[in-house]
């Protein structure tokens, strides 16, 4: 038996169905909530590890029910939302949401989301506040103000740097280009954004071109970055 326990918020029944169905065939535990009202107060009481969350609900905007969540709860809210919903999902991302799911999505997408999530977890609960980030070949020692490829140091701008370590202090989880250029530079403005881009386009290449296979940085094009948890081959 899965221990995960999903809370699951979704107004169409199709699209419930589907996504029910798929967590009882992968033994995940589940609640369900088809509007925000009954789905605040089922997150509160049932404690769920992970949110599955519809952002066109019939009572409450999707956004409304993560800012509610997150005035107690860190738990991880994957959000739901349709292809014409490009800037909801990036408000929720910004509200707290730590992924994304776009309809139609596929059982696998799903699944690949919950895994993302596990992993993210799993890392959380077992690095507290550690000195030292590891990822497949990259290491970053906090401490010492420096990331390393393997046994090479990698030769980083004190921006470059800042930006690794972002993307690795929140691993799994996308961040939309307002939150990094807020915790970077304070501000969000359009050539921030066009900064941005670039110093991750510089940084991408200092990280994965000498590792060769591995990508350790995702472009989620017109929302943000994600930093994914390697696996060793
Ligand atoms: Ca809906």
């Amino acid at each position: 038996m899965n221990k995960f326990q999903i809370l699951v918020v979704e107004d169409d029944p199709p699209v419930r169905n589907l996504i029910t169905t798929t967590l009882k065939a992968h033994d995940y535990r589940f609640t369900v909530a088809a509007n925000g009202k009954t789905a605040v107060m089922e997150a509160a009481s049932h404690n769920p590890d992970v949110i599955l969350l519809d952002l066109g609900l019939p009572d409450m905007d999707g956004v409304e029910v993560i800012r509610r969540i997150r005035n107690w709860s860190h738990v991880p809210v994957i959000v739901i939302s349709a292809r014409s919903e490009d800037s909801d999902k990036i408000d929720a991302l910004d509200a707290g949401a730590d992924d994304y799911l776009t309809k139609p999505f596929s059982v696998e997408e799903l699944l690949a989301r919950l895994r993302v999530t596990q992993r993210r977890l799993a890392l959380m609960q077992g690095s507290g506040q550690q000195a030292v980030y590891v990822n497949g070949q990259l290491r970053i020692d906090y401490a010492a103000g420096c990331a390393f490829l393997g046994e090479e140091e990698m030769h980083l701008t004190p921006m470059e740097y800042r930006l690794l370590c972002l993307l690795a202090q929140n691993t799994g989880k996308v961040l939309t280009h307002k939150f990094i250029t807020q915790s970077v530079w304070g501000s969000c403005w359009e050539k921030d954004v066009g900064s941005l881009r670039v110093f991750m386009a510089t940084l991408r290449r200092k990280l994965e071109k000498p590792s060769g296979s591995h990508q350790y940085i995702q472009t989620h094009i017109g929302v943000g970055y994600r930093m994914v948890k390697v696996t060793e081959e």
